[in-house]
């Protein structure tokens, strides 16, 4: 008879590292599922300035700490990607790339994964000069030009962490207004080699091998514009990774998770947390309050808290 875990957690960033840490406090059985770097998202983030504690630091820094703290508490993470996610009978079955597991309660914290633009070329030019994280590839573009695109914290982010490594950063939006804050907007207007293009839309890559150009039209005139440049860097939103759930009625129309005030989805027993919720702020420290509520729902339910 395959073991029952009293829980599995399905991602180990913020939110299910910060669930291991609380389950494992009092003693429940668990898996920690992730094929990935530990810490998850954190690990692209080029400069976190919100985090208790820090007034600024790099994103891999973050994670690294996270990961430490897991390392301290003996907590291994099993490095699998989740296929399917079911439920039979009374329990959750969670099918790997290597194996069945068994467990009484369950945790969707498996975060997102970026949003292409949907452009012709774009899976050819990917790692030719088309890169979806600036600070893992952005040191491809030293003192070159490169284009980010999107109007979020996140794009404004990765132009900013460009600056300091490329000749010229472009960064356009489809809209006037930025979604993201104007301290970084204002960051960026002030910096002698950022450009901002708005309300701007990609219209063309450019380039068959690799990254030459892009071509960009105005959303309000119609106007295109080719701009010759190395680096093309979308950060135009997140796509929920829960292809594996397989549980009637867990997912809404966007695929992303509703839950409860215990966090727990319109399944019993089954729980989610962090940048997989229906929400429109995406940040660290939600991730963990989003975990420590879960671990104390799951505790609860299992008469161990
Ligand atoms: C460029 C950028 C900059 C950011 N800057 C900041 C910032 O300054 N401050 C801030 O607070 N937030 C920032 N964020 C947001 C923050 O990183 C996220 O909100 C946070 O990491 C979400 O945590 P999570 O645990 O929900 O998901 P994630 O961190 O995305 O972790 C999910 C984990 O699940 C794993 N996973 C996915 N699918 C599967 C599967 N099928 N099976 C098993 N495991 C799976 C992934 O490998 C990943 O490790 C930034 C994000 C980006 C992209």
């Amino acid at each position: 008879m395959a073991q029952i875990y009293d829980s599995i957690i399905i991602g180990a960033g913020p939110c299910g590292m910060r669930i291991a840490l609380e389950l494992k406090k009092k003693n429940a059985s668990f898996l920690l599922l992730d094929p990935g770097t530990p810490g998850g998202k954190v690990n692209v983030a080029p400069r976190v300035d919100n985090y208790p504690g820090f007034t600024k630091i790099p994103g891999p820094d973050l994670a690294f700490a996270l990961f430490e703290r897991l390392n301290q508490a003996e907590i291994e993470i099993t490095p699998e990607e989740v296929l399917e996610l079911k439920k039979e009978n009374d329990h959750f079955a969670i099918k790997t790339d290597r194996d069945t597991y068994y467990s009484k309660t369950a945790v969707i914290a498996s975060g997102t994964k970026d949003r292409k633009l949907g452009l012709e070329n774009e899976d050819k030019l990917f790692g030719h000069g088309l890169t979806y994280c600036a600070l893992c590839d952005g040191h491809f573009f030293k003192d070159q030009d490169v284009i980010v695109i999107g109007g979020g914290n996140a794009a404004l982010k990765e132009a900013i962490h460009m600056l300091h490594v490329s000749k010229k950063v472009y960064l356009i939006h489809r809209r006037n207004e930025f979604r993201g804050s104007n301290k970084l907007v204002d960051e960026l207007k002030e910096a002698p080699n950022a450009e901002i293009l708005t309300p701007y839309i990609p219209y063309r890559l450019i380039g068959e091998e690799k990254v030459e150009g892009i071509e960009i039209e105005n959303r309000e005139t119609g106007e295109r514009r080719i701009i010759k440049l190395q680096g093309i860097i979308p950060a135009v939103g997140q796509i929920p990774n829960t292809q594996f759930v397989q549980i009637e009625g867990v997912l809404n129309e966007y695929k992303t998770v509703p839950v409860n005030r215990s966090m727990e989805t319109s399944c019993p027993g089954l729980f989610a947390g962090g940048d997989v919720l229906p929400r429109d702020i995406r940040q660290i420290y939600l991730a963990e309050h989003d975990g420590i509520v879960i671990s104390k729902s799951i505790l609860t339910l299992l008469g161990k808290e």
